[in-house]
């Protein structure tokens, strides 16, 4: 018999698809000759690749004894670091506390709340550095709570080690070692540092790695504004992030992240969030300029469940200002 003891020892191994459709030609391009291989981050058992962080880091602090029997994790998470965390706490009888901005409050806290999780709803309109916001919060609680870990994930360096032990290997293992570019979007920075130098050590340095980041966050040089899409992009540098390991930089709009999430769905049955979409539109401009013999590697890091209230309603994007383009509603309603 083939099983897992316990849903928490699945972790990882996630498959690669090729993405057939919407590399075909469109009115601006020829079709993309390169091979694009989407990373299917939501077969992770808490369905984002926050999974493999909350593994390596709840490891660690065992071992380094800062995590003790009954403890209880306390994290500033707006909902994918929880989910991870709280499938680490259940496998292993933590209690968990999370800590969320309240313009995440929706599908993906209820999530957190099923688990059996405690959440702290914080306001978003607040700098870091007060008192009342989600990192302060945190870190107050991870004090007063006696047996409290503070997982911190902006700051953990057992975040990006989770990626380059697992994510980079499966990669690299998985493409034969042909992967030529690397493509993800940048949050904690964890997935693309870890990810991204363990492909650059084990080529040589001949991987690509390119960051997708949201129109109005730092890291791809400001200017700093707001954006809807989740997940990715800051108004600081975490020191979970490792600039050095990235040589480029594509810079996606929110109308065009949500327009190619949709499509993704549509056209390639891939159920994913936002910034999935904008991983792949930045894929899709650096696949442009390749030939086939390149092999494109995009990091799609959650499901679309959590968003299905929001770019998947289209009441949502039209009330946001956003296109939903003709060729999605093109079939005539069908008549009950
Ligand atoms: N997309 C989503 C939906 C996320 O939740 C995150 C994590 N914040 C990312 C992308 C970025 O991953 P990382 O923190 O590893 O940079």
């Amino acid at each position: 018999m083939r099983y897992a003891s316990h849903v928490a020892d699945l972790v990882g191994a996630t498959p690669l698809v090729r993405l057939t459709s919407v590399t075909g030609a469109t009115a601006d391009r020829p079709a993309i000759r390169a091979t694009v291989l989407a990373k299917l981050e939501y077969f992770n058992p808490g369905g984002s690749a926050k999974d493999r962080i909350a593994r390596s880091i709840v490891d660690a602090a065992e071992r380094d004894g800062l995590l003790l029997p009954g403890g209880t994790i306390v994290e500033a998470t707006s909902g994918n670091t929880g989910v991870g965390l709280a499938l680490i706490a259940l496998q292993r009888g933590y209690r968990m506390v999370f800590v969320v901005p309240d313009k995440f409050d929706g599908p993906k806290v209820a999530t957190l709340r099923a688990f059996g999780a405690e959440v702290v709803v914080t306001p978003t309109s607040v700098p870091p550095e007060h008192p009342e916001s989600y990192y302060s919060v945190a870190a107050r609680l991870a004090r007063e709570i006696p047996g409290a870990f503070n997982p911190n994930q902006f700051a953990n360096q057992n975040g990006p080690l989770g990626h380059y032990r697992s994510t980079g290997p499966e990669i690299w293992d998985d493409t034969d070692g042909r992967v030529t570019h690397f493509v993800a979007g940048i949050g904690t920075g964890g997935t693309i540092s870890g990810t991204g130098r363990y492909l650059k050590e084990v080529s040589k340095g001949r991987v690509r790695v390119i960051g997708a980041d949201p129109e109005g966050s730092l890291y791809s040089g400001g200017p700093v504004h707001s954006y809807l899409v989740e997940g990715v992009g800051e108004d600081f540098l975490p020191d979970t992030f490792d600039g050095a390991v990235v040589d480029g930089y594509e810079r996606v709009s929110d109308a065009e992240s949500f327009a190619m999430t949709r499509r993704l769905a549509r056209e390639e049955g891939l159920l994913v969030g936002g910034s999935s979409g904008m991983a792949v539109v930045a894929a899709l401009r650096i696949a442009e300029g390749l030939g086939e013999h390149d092999v494109v590697v995009v990091l799609l890091p959650d499901h679309g469940r959590g968003y299905l209230d929001k770019l998947y309603d289209d009441d949502w994007m039209t009330g946001h200002g956003f296109a939903v383009t003709a060729a999605e509603t093109a079939h005539a309603p069908i008549d009950p």
